[in-house]
C-alpha cells in the first residue's frame, strides 16, 4: 500500500474511533444528567403527594375512628386527578401490600411495591411496551403513615422523552461523524499527497539512477527533513557519479593501455620474426646479413627497454616510497656524468645548493627521462643543440626544470605525452627507441612525491619539463 494512503487509512480509523468515543460519551453524559433531573422530580413529586395524602387523611370527619379503604381511594383519586398534577399515575396499597387504587395505566407488577420499607424513599427506571414502542418511566415509592394507617404510595412518570433524546443524539453524532470523517478524508488526502511528494520525487532519481541515468537529480521543494534527506542524496548521486566517472576513465585508460602495448609489441616482434626468417631461409651476403642481424638486436633491445619500463611503471604505482634527505647536487652530478661523453649535446646546468627530500634513484630516473627526450627532440638541429638543467630552491620546495631548443610540442598533444606508449611522431620516436613510457613513468614518480609534471612548449622553438618536489615540514631552506 502507498505511504500517503496508509496516512490517509490510519487518520480515518483514529478519527472515527475519537469523533465515534467521544460522541458516545457525549450523548450519555446529556442522557445522565436529564435522567438525574428527572428522577429529582419524580422524587420531589413523591414527596409532595405524600404530604398531599397526609393533609387529605387528616381532614377526614373525626367521626370515623379509621381511615377506611374507601376513604383512602377518595383521596387517590383526588390526587390523581386535582390541582397541578392532573394526569399523574399513582398507586396505592394497604398495610398488606394489596392494591387499593392504581391510576389507569399504572404497571400491574407489584415486585417493586414489595421492596417498599419505611423510612426510605426508593426508585427505579422501567419500560413499559406499547402497541408501537417501549415507554420509559421513572418508579417511586413511599410509605404513609396516616392517622392509624400504613399505607404504600407508589408514582410513575413518564420519561420517554429522554430516551428518544439519547436516541436522536446518537443518531445525529453518527451523521455527523460520518460527514466529518469524509471532509477529514478530502483533506487528509491533499496533505498526505503534498507531504510524500519529495518520497515520490526521490523516488523517481532513484530509478532513474538505477536505469543508467546518473546525472539526474531529485528537486528540493522543501527545507524540512525531507528536503535535507534531498540534498544528501543529491550529494550522494554527486559522490557516485563522479566514482563512476573515474572508473569509467580508468577502464578506458586500461582498455587504451592494452591496445597500445599490443600494437607496441608487434611492431619490434613483426620486424624480429621478419629478419630471423630471412637468415634461416636464404643464404645472404656479409652486408645483408649483418642489416638483418642488427635489426634483430636493435629491436630485440628496444622490447627489451620496453619491458623494463612498463615493469619501473608497475612497481612504481605499487610502491609506497621512503623519502631520504639529499643534496640537490647530486642529481645534477649524475646527469653531467650520463651526458659527459655524448657528443650529441652541449648540457648546461645551473642549479642551487640545496637539501632536498625524495627518492633519490627514482628522481635520477625523472631527470635522465627528461633530459634523454630534450636530446632527442633537438638532435635533428643543424648546430650542437644546447639542453639546460635549472634547480632552483624556492619558498615551497625545489623547482626542477630541463629545457630544449628542439621540435617542440603541438598544444593539442601536450596533455597526451604522459600517457603510456603514447608517442607525438611514431616513427621518429620509434627509430630513436622510444616506446612512449618515458613521461608515464616520471609522472607516476612524481605523483609519489606529491608532484607533477609541467609541460610548456611551442612547436619549432622548444619545450620546457619541469615540477616543484614540495618542501616537506622540518626541511630547512639553505
Ligand atoms: P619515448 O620513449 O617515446 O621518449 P616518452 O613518454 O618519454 O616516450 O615521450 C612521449 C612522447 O612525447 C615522445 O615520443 C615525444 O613525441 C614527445 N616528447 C617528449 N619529450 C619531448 C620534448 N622535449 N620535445 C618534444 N617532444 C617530446
Amino acid at each position: 500500500m502507498k505511504f500517503s494512503y496508509k496516512i490517509l487509512v490510519w487518520t480515518i480509523i483514529i478519527m472515527a474511533a475519537a469523533f465515534g468515543m467521544g460522541g458516545y460519551f457525549f450523548v450519555n453524559h446529556v442522557f445522565e444528567t436529564s435522567m438525574e433531573r428527572e428522577v429529582g422530580q419524580a422524587m420531589d413529586e413523591s414527596s409532595i403527594l405524600q404530604f398531599a395524602f397526609e393533609t387529605a387523611a387528616l381532614n377526614i370527619p373525626s367521626k370515623y375512628d379509621m381511615l377506611q379503604d374507601a376513604a383512602i381511594k377518595e383521596i387517590g383519586y383526588n390526587l390523581e386527578n386535582g390541582g397541578q398534577g392532573n394526569g399523574r399515575l399513582l398507586r396505592l396499597a394497604d398495610e398488606d401490600r394489596t392494591v387499593l387504587y392504581a391510576s389507569e395505566g399504572f404497571v400491574e407488577d407489584t415486585a417493586f411495591l414489595e421492596q417498599i420499607q419505611k423510612g426510605s424513599r426508593i426508585y427505579q427506571i422501567i419500560a413499559v411496551p406499547d402497541e408501537t414502542q417501549e415507554r420509559y418511566y421513572i418508579q417511586t415509592g413511599v410509605v404513609i403513615d396516616a392517622l392509624d394507617r400504613i399505607l404504600y404510595l407508589e408514582t410513575m412518570k413518564e420519561v420517554t422523552e429522554v430516551f428518544e433524546e439519547r436516541t436522536q443524539g446518537f443518531a445525529v453524532y453518527r451523521s455527523l461523524t460520518v460527514a466529518m470523517l469524509l471532509v477529514v478524508s478530502v483533506v487528509t488526502f491533499f496533505i498526505a499527497t503534498w507531504l510524500t511528494k519529495p518520497i515520490r520525487l526521490l523516488t523517481r532519481a532513484t530509478k532513474k539512477m538505477a536505469e543508467g541515468d546518473y546525472s539526474f537529480r531529485a528537486e528540493r521543494i522543501s527545507n524540512d527533513e525531507m528536503g535535507q534527506l534531498t540534498s544528501d542524496f543529491n550529494r550522494m548521486a554527486n559522490a557516485l557519479e563522479e566514482n563512476i566517472h573515474k572508473l569509467e576513465e580508468e577502464v578506458r585508460a586500461r582498455e587504451d593501455f592494452i591496445a597500445a602495448f599490443s600494437h607496441e609489441l608487434k611492431t619490434p616482434l613483426t620486424a624480429i620474426i621478419g629478419y630471423a626468417d630471412l637468415l634461416r631461409s636464404r643464404r645472404l651476403d656479409e652486408d645483408k646479413h649483418f642489416l638483418s642481424a642488427n635489426y634483430i638486436y636493435t629491436e630485440g633491445k628496444r622490447l627489451e627497454a620496453m619491458s623494463l619500463r612498463l615493469l619501473d611503471i608497475i612497481v612504481t604505482k605499487r610502491w609506497d616510497i621512503e623519502l631520504q634527505d639529499a643534496d640537490a647536487e647530486v642529481l645534477f652530478e649524475y646527469i653531467r656524468d650520463m651526458f659527459a661523453e655524448n657528443p650529441d649535446v652541449e648540457l648546461k646546468l645551473q642549479y642551487d645548493k640545496s637539501q632536498i627530500r625524495g627518492e633519490i634513484n627514482l628522481l635520477k630516473s625523472v631527470l635522465l627521462n627528461l633530459v634523454d627526450n630534450a636530446v632527442k627532440a633537438s638532435r635533428d638541429k643543424e648546430e650542437k643543440p644546447v639542453v639546460e638543467v635549472f634547480g632552483q630552491r624556492r619558498e615551497d620546495g625545489y623547482f626542477f626544470a630541463v629545457k630544449d631548443y628542439g621540435v617542440g610540442i603541438p598544444p593539442q598533444e601536450c596533455k597526451k605525452i604522459t600517457e603510456a606508449f603514447y608517442m607525438v611522431d611514431k616513427s621518429r620516436a620509434r627509430s630513436k627507441n622510444g616506446a612512449g613510457l618515458g613521461l608515464a613513468l616520471c609522472t607516476e614518480i612524481l605523483k609519489l612525491h606529491h608532484s607533477e609534471l609541467i609541460i610548456e612548449s611551442t612547436p619549432g622553438e622548444g619545450s620546457m619539463f619541469s615540477f616543484l618536489l614540495p618542501a616537506e615540514e622540518g626541511e630547512t631552506n639553505c
